[in-house]
């Protein structure tokens, strides 16, 4: 049995969804830890921090699956602005926790930057080998967003591909990505997609908008699923929407278009992003067409997704775009960037349409040609098939496994071969943290 050290530091991933910073990486951690405990090879313990009081310490959550909240300052969400103060606490506490309670583990792996920082404080200790997952890639945003991140970001993520002894991907795009933008060899990345959950996603039509609306059947619904953050870019979508108004307003007096993300209630009302949405809904006038929702369950998503036409991602930026995964496994359509994974596969015209990404112009003529042949796109049934027969958690979790043997082998074949120079086996030739 391997064991295995998840991090996934900044968000439980068995909290509320679509929340400022609970998005994809927490359904990829749950839907991870529940598939390899289903496959019974592995087992895992998932360190996040505390950031809701009532869930504290260890807790089951699958066989051979806990997740361990440790405490590192206020329980709530905190911006990784904040975390860059708090990480080493966490990594401090996590050590402690070793200590007291002796758990060991065969191999790191970590989700996000700042928790790829604490498992390389773990690994300076306990010298296990570390495997690291970016999600998202500061240098990447930052192009495509033109909108700086945080420097020391930069240099941790540079930090991290040269002491990790292995690099997972999401994707060839990403690996390419992570290729020029770091001297990272091939031999170190594994490329390994996330999943689709096939019995929560899968095709069919639902009435959801009529009973929760009150929208009328003749009413085109456009779906829109995430955080609402700026590298979402639902202003975007706004103004392809004011386009349409002046150019189509017959299109665009039967089209609704939905939004879902931003937490629950209250969380969205305290929250800027959506609140600057909202104003600027107003601003445009779109109050009529353009409907906030809030998080939603994402047990309970299939209905949202079932009930629309399409999805829309108006995104500067996905790492891989979960939602546009779940909408074709239901056998709907997308209109995405043309970025990420999105150009290999979307087939223009029959599972979705690629718009320039930050082309408000392109946008609003594919939102036309999607309302125009619609109908003519493949029926949903081969618009599912086509993505769920090479995605599952299954295989995702496998193939992660297997990747976490190869490095955890490797790294044990290293050993044998080093000579003890006096100073603890795993901290030769280990370089100190980067500073703040
Ligand atoms: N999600 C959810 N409820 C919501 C909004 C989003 O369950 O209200 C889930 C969605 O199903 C998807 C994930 O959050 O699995 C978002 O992942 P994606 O890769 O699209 O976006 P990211 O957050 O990684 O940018």
């Amino acid at each position: 049995m391997m064991r295995v050290a998840l991090i996934g530091y900044h968000s439980c991933p068995f909290s509320l969804l679509g929340s400022e910073y609970a998005g994809g990486m927490s359904v990829y951690l749950k839907e991870l830890c529940q598939a390899l405990s289903r496959q019974g090879e592995v087992s895992v313990d998932l360190y996040t921090r505390v950031i809701n009081p009532a869930c504290c310490g260890p807790k089951r959550v699958f066989p051979r699956v806990e997740v361990i909240h440790l405490d590192d300052g206020p329980p709530r969400v905190l911006p990784p602005s904040q975390l860059i103060q708090n990480y080493s606490q966490f990594s401090q506490k996590l050590i402690d926790f070793l200590q007291h309670t002796g758990r060991t583990y065969d191999i790191i792996f970590t989700h996000y930057w700042l928790s790829g920082l604490i498992g390389y404080q773990l690994k300076l200790k306990k010298g296990w080998p570390l495997v690291h997952s970016f999600h998202t890639v500061a240098k990447e945003k930052t192009k495509n967003l033109r909108r700086r991140e945080p420097s020391f970001r930069s240099r941790a993520e540079d930090f991290i591909t040269r002491v990790a002894e292995g690099i997972v991907c999401h994707s060839p795009e990403e690996k390419a990505i992570l290729q020029r933008d770091f001297d990272l060899r091939s031999a170190k990345i594994g490329v390994v997609p996330p999943g689709i959950n096939q019995e929560l996603f899968f095709p069919g039509r639902t009435d959801i908008y009529q009973r929760e609306l009150n929208f009328s059947s003749e009413d085109r619904v456009l779906l829109y699923v995430g955080r609402l953050v700026p590298e979402k870019g639902l202003p975007l979508l706004f103004r392809a929407l004011v386009l349409l108004r002046e150019f189509q307003p017959v299109l665009f007096s039967r089209l609704k278009v939905v939004v879902i993300g931003g937490g629950t209630k209250r969380e969205f009302d305290q929250n800027k992003s959506a609140r600057e949405l909202v104003s600027l809904v107003q601003d445009l006038h779109l109050e009529r067409r353009v409907f906030f929702l809030g998080s939603r369950p994402y047990e309970k998503l299939r209905n949202y997704y079932c009930g629309a036409e399409g999805l829309i991602l108006p995104s500067y930026y996905e790492s891989f775009g979960l939602v546009a995964v779940e909408a074709l496994a239901c056998g709907v359509p997308v209109i995405v960037p043309r970025l990420g994974v999105f150009p290999r596969l979307i087939t223009p015209g029959k599972n979705g349409l690629l718009f320039q990404p930050g082309e408000v112009n392109d946008l609003h003529a594919k939102i036309v040609n999607f309302l125009q042949t619609r109908k003519t796109f493949w029926p949903p049934g081969r618009i599912s098939h086509e993505i769920t027969r090479n995605l599952s958690w299954e295989k995702t979790a496998r193939r992660i496994f297997l990747f976490l043997q190869k490095i955890n082998g490797r790294r044990s074949e290293l050993k044998t071969r080093f000579q003890h120079d006096g100073r603890p086996q795993h901290r030769q030739n280990l370089p100190p943290l980067p500073f703040p």
